[in-house]
């Protein structure tokens, strides 16, 4: 099994040549097919095992079908990860297979100003990375605008529950369109988790490693 077999695009092949990245992981071969077909999926897989490339290719590849004249200036994917040091690592993971793309990423967590972050999503930004906390700091402020917002990722959602993030996620939740797709990806699944991806993910399918 190789990305080629996959169905990803010879370009997002390349950008991952380019990082001597060749063969698929088993959560990246178990993934990858159905969210290219636009499933939802749950995924139980621990950090390390290429669960970034296994939402970030099948998403990026639907991206950039999407020429530059179409692209909103609102956030089309969403990405929601449990601490500052995660998301920085998926943006600069995505960021890297996105290179050379007319696709823009952001960044947003706590721990930096506002203005700055505000100023970011006003310039428009296709690929939003975010905590939750500071994600909600910016719905408040009316900063952010999730309603078309057509790929929705919770990442680590076990440890985005321990951190008491549950308002948050629920929040946000109210605040994209129905008609998306989501990724859920934990390294554990207590009770409340089956909760939460019965209230998130239509129809998903789940994936474990
Ligand atoms: P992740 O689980 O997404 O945090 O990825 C863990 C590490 O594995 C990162 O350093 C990735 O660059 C690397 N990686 C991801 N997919 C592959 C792959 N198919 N082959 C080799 N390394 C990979």
């Amino acid at each position: 099994m190789n990305f080629d077999t996959l169905g990803l695009s010879p370009r997002l092949i390349n950008a991952l040549h380019e990082q001597g990245i060749t063969d698929p992981t088993p959560i990246q071969t178990q993934a990858i097919p159905h969210a290219m077909a636009g499933r939802d999926v749950m995924g139980l897989a621990q950090t390390g095992s290429g669960k970034t490339a296994a939402f970030g290719l099948p998403m990026l590849d639907a991206l950039m079908k999407n020429g530059r004249k179409a692209e909103p200036k609102t956030p089309r994917a969403l990405i929601l990860a449990p601490t500052r040091e995660l998301a920085r690592q998926i943006h600069d993971t995505l960021s890297a297979f996105a290179q050379g793309s007319h696709l823009k990423l952001a960044l947003i967590t706590g721990g930096v100003g506002f203005t700055p972050q505000i100023e970011r999503m006003a310039r428009g930004v296709a690929i939003l990375v975010a905590t939750p906390g500071r994600l909600v700091d910016l719905l408040d402020r009316r900063a952010v605008d999730l309603s078309k917002t057509e790929f929705l990722v919770l990442d680590e959602a076990d440890q985005m529950l321990d951190l008491g993030f549950i308002h948050s996620l629920r929040r946000i939740a109210t605040l994209l369109p129905k008609a998306r797709q989501t990724m859920l990806f934990s390294a554990t699944m207590p009770k409340l988790m089956e909760e939460i991806a019965g209230a998130f993910l239509t129809d998903p399918v789940r994936v474990q490693v």
